[in-house]
């Protein structure tokens, strides 16, 4: 079936855009004006967001303004023992609302009870990878029996972005994950052709305990090491690399995510832009409940901003280079042809608002979507050509939003 999105703005001309079977077929100049009032609408490609854990919505404001070791183990830990398969599903249908409201299409995904996660995203139409996640919390080679059940469940899933949902295997950290377990799930992933998620190199903390433990390793050469990096491999954080580190990931061809404005938050560091400007960098938001917020718009500013201030260089993360990373480059690191509007790519789009105030005047749309527009400004929202919002409304949100806090007071109230 062919579906026609008619008076679209795109590089300053009004097109018609036309999808077939979840892909972009045509691209046409505006054919006829049947309401010369009508101004065209802008028209951009969707975004990627690179790493999160969406269920966490459910913690957003819970625990806030701490450092990550008390954050994870005195507040966020102790609440996730109460989770179940249905909290986490309501919970990840309220993050990916707001995805969706945010013009966000796809999410890299790490969390307990997955299948609850893959669920919601199946039934409200966004792409997601899915975690079979390791965190030995009972000792060494014992991941935690809820990723065991949860895991055996997706192993049936695809392992690759051609499904818009699909598995990866996600080690949590090198803190929670030991070598020899690291080592098979390297060796698991290149069997198997499968993705591989994992966070890298989040603090300093992290960087010194793995030099201490692993004969004066860093996280990335140990993991280098243990054949865990290449290019399926996507890597959240990397805040503290060395040269030597960096060379490691773009020889590799391993991903990274910055996920600045959760290091913000934690204190864990300005992500160095310029020094990883040979690799493969996208964004992610990491979890709401370390951000607070889903929006790429609020992450593509606070990647242009930091690196400037990092680099002392306000010509450094240029608005268009940034958005790429946000779009095609999320895009590309899963394999999927999208994240931009052409011929052949999969139709992943957002419609704005051509009234929203931040995108007045209009005079540069890559300038306009990194440093001023809002969640609010996105109009419409197209993944894999199926029609997600319009008109700012996506169907079912008072049930989804109504559930959710149900399920965050269960969660939380013991
Ligand atoms: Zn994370």
């Amino acid at each position: 079936m062919q579906t026609e999105f008619k008076n679209l703005l795109l590089d300053g001309k009004a097109v018609d855009i036309a999808v077939e079977d979840g892909v972009i077929k045509s691209i046409d100049p505006h054919a006829g004006d049947s309401d010369p009032g009508c101004a065209p609408r802008p028209v951009a490609p969707a975004f990627y967001n690179g790493h999160t854990h969406l269920a966490m919505n459910l913690l957003r404001g819970f625990a806030d303004d701490l450092e990550l070791m008390p954050w994870l183990q005195e507040h966020i830990w102790p609440a996730e023992a109460h989770l179940t398969d249905e909290i986490v599903y309501h919970g990840a249908r309220l993050a990916i609302l707001e995805m969706i409201h945010s013009g966000t299409v796809f999410a890299n995904d790490m969390y307990w009870f997955a299948p609850a996660v893959a669920r919601a995203a199946e039934e409200m139409g966004v792409r997601c990878a899915v975690s079979m996640q390791t965190i030995e919390t009972g000792g060494p080679g014992r991941n935690d029996p809820k990723n065991v059940a949860a895991n055996k469940e997706l192993e049936s899933l695809p392992r690759d972005a051609s499904a818009r949902v699909f598995a990866t295997l996600a080690p949590h950290a090198i803190y929670t994950v030991c070598g020899d377990t690291l080592k098979a799930i390297a060796d698991r992933a290149r069997a198997e052709d499968t993705f591989i998620h994992v966070h890298v190199a989040e603090t300093l903390f992290e960087v010194e305990t793995c030099r201490k433990e692993h004969g004066g390793l860093t996280p990335v050469a140990y993991l280098n090491g243990l054949g865990l990096l290449g290019p399926k491999t996507i890597m959240a954080h990397c805040v503290h690399l060395t040269d030597d580190d960096v060379k490691i990931i773009a020889d590799t061809g391993a991903v990274i995510v910055e996920n600045q404005q959760s290091n913000m938050k934690l204190v864990s560091g300005l992500f160095p832009y310029r020094r990883t400007e040979g690799c493969r960098v996208i964004l992610g938001t990491d979890g709401a409940s370390s951000n607070n917020s889903l929006s790429m718009f609020a992450e593509m500013k606070a990647a242009a901003l930091c690196a400037k201030i990092e680099s002392g260089d306000p010509t450094c993360a240029p608005a268009a280079e940034v958005l790429r990373r946000a779009t095609r480059g999320g895009a590309q690191a899963f394999g999927l042809e999208a994240g931009e509007i052409r011929e052949g790519a999969a139709a992943d789009f957002i419609v704005l608002d051509p009234d929203a105030v931040q995108l007045v005047p209009g005079f540069n749309c890559a300038s306009d979507l990194v440093y001023a527009a809002e969640p609010a400004c996105v109009d419409t929202v197209v993944c894999a050509g199926r029609v997600l919002m319009e008109g700012g409304v996506v169907p079912g949100e008072k049930e989804i939003v109504a559930e959710a806090r149900k399920a965050a007071r269960r969660l939380t109230t013991h």
